[in-house]
């Protein structure tokens, strides 16, 4: 939308989580770098946690104007509570971001809002910036597959292949495209198999959202077009742009979009570390291990000889802190690191990482491709299990860690995996590749760099 002798005015708006949070305020920043005005709106709760955990530098540097809503939610109600918080937000948060571009838009009549990104997530927004004389942004933070399955929907119902709750009828496999890996029962983007009526309400947002989208002028994605060029093809107006590096939006706002204050004493410990020799486990910000589980791994992790750092946050076990087998911290000591959260970029990036332990999150499994790390994967929830799939079988830069009997990852898994981790030089070699792919694309005349140009130019029209 021209906005004539106007200044665009970019309003971004994230789902309330934290790895929305972080891709949005990556992108944002990139914007802001090139000099265009930028207003990136969390919740008011999510707005307090990025402030506390940012810098006096990076808070000095952003040139992002951070704002906040309301979540529609009472002081004492429970934020953990993934889906109270949806349901509050398909209630409030239309009006309340209304209310908030009105406010705006009032103070400077130059610079109103032109533009809203919002998360695909919450795409129920898109509807709204039309209405305010904005034009409607779609910003994806899953992978272009996902977006494609969540397009998809309407058809899968209608072919009988999905219910009306997103459960898989007859078939064992939904295919939505030659060129891309099926779909298995649980392994759907709505998936949460240890909480079905979770997952009935998550697939309500994303069928909801997938209506919205079709507002949306563009449709950006943290992906680039030859890391998913068949998904890429099948979505209009859809501008791959990632992967969306921290160290691609210069050192403005380094921390910019974090929950948690990073542990940065982790990168002087990976400094001392030989070249190729730790491994580095993280289950991003939601997922949750037993306590079963988490004293497999530490044994696996005892067991394996290796130096390790390991992300535990305080909430890690099924929402408490974990408790380590006895004696565990005292015998790991001199080979390991715990921190409750790291500089993942960094540590991705550091020379002494060899692989990463993950629960296969979006943003780490770009993070980690980006960077040539080889995974060992441990999904947990929603588009996991696929970027799991596309990690084992379509790129080869990762093994999966199974479950046995129990349900559980044991450590004798897990040791084996790590082991052939670091014997299997393919997987590495393979990884390599995708990394110098990951980083032409986003080079200059490369695919993603192009289109982020066009998406600039659009925007300074
Ligand atoms: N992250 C981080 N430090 C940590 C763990 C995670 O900075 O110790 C970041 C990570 O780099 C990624 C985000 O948190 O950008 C997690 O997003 P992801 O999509 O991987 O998982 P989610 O938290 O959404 O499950």
């Amino acid at each position: 939308m021209e906005v004539k002798g106007k200044r665009a005015h970019v309003l971004a708006v994230p789902c309330p989580a934290q790895g929305h949070v972080r891709q949005l305020m990556k992108l944002s920043t990139q914007i802001a770098n090139r000099g265009i005005k930028i207003t990136f709106v969390n919740t008011e709760y999510i707005h307090a946690k990025v402030l506390a955990a940012m810098s006096e530098e990076d808070k000095r540097q952003s040139h992002i104007e951070l704002m906040s809503i309301p979540d529609g939610l009472t002081p004492e109600d429970d934020r953990n509570d993934g889906f109270k918080l949806i349901e509050s937000l398909r209630r409030t948060m239309s009006r309340n971001l209304t209310d908030l571009i009105e406010k705006i838009n009032c103070q400077d009549k130059d610079e109103k809002i032109s533009h809203v990104i919002a998360d695909t997530t919450i795409g129920w927004i898109l509807d709204i910036p039309k209405k305010m004389g904005a034009e409607p942004v779609a910003f994806q933070p899953f992978a272009a597959a996902g977006m494609v399955l969540q397009l998809h929907i309407p058809k899968l119902i209608e072919e009988g292949n999905l219910d009306i709750n997103g459960f898989m009828m007859e078939n064992e496999l939904i295919k939505v495209s030659h060129d891309l890996p099926p779909w298995r029962r649980n392994e759907l983007i709505w998936s949460i198999p240890s909480d079905l009526k979770g997952q009935k309400i998550l697939f309500e947002c994303i069928l909801t959202a997938g209506q919205s989208i079709h507002h949306a002028s563009w449709i950006l994605c943290n992906t680039f077009y030859e890391l998913e060029s068949s998904a890429c093809n099948l979505i209009p107006n859809f501008l791959s742009i990632g992967p969306l590096l921290r160290s691609d939006t210069s050192k403005s706002c380094a921390s910019g979009g974090s929950f948690w204050v990073e542990d940065t004493t982790c990168l002087s410990w990976l400094d001392e570390k030989p070249d190729g020799s730790v491994i580095y486990v993280s289950f991003g910000s939601i997922a949750v291990l037993s306590q079963d589980q988490l004293n497999e791994l530490a044994l696996a992790l005892e067991l394996s000889g290796r130096p390790f750092l390991w992300v535990v946050r305080s909430n890690l076990v099924n929402g408490s802190q974990a408790e380590y087998p006895n004696g565990f911290r005292e015998r790991v000591a001199e080979r390991a690191k715990i921190v409750e959260w790291a500089p993942q970029e960094e540590v991705l990036a550091h020379s002494s990482v060899w692989c990463f332990l993950s629960h296969c999150g979006w943003n780490s499994t770009m993070e980690g491709l980006s960077l040539g790390v080889p995974f060992l994967c441990w999904p947990y929830f929603a588009d996991q299990f696929h970027n799991e799939n596309y990690i084992c079988d379509m790129w080869k830069i990762g093994l999966r860690l199974n479950h046995d009997e129990n349900g559980l990852r044991s450590r004798h898994e897990i040791i084996t995996k790590i082991e052939m981790l670091f014997s299997d030089r393919s997987v590495k070699a393979n990884a390599l590749k995708l990394k110098e792919k990951a980083q032409r694309s986003v080079s200059e005349s490369g695919s993603s760099f192009k289109n982020f140009e066009t998406f600039i130019g659009h925007l300074k029209k």
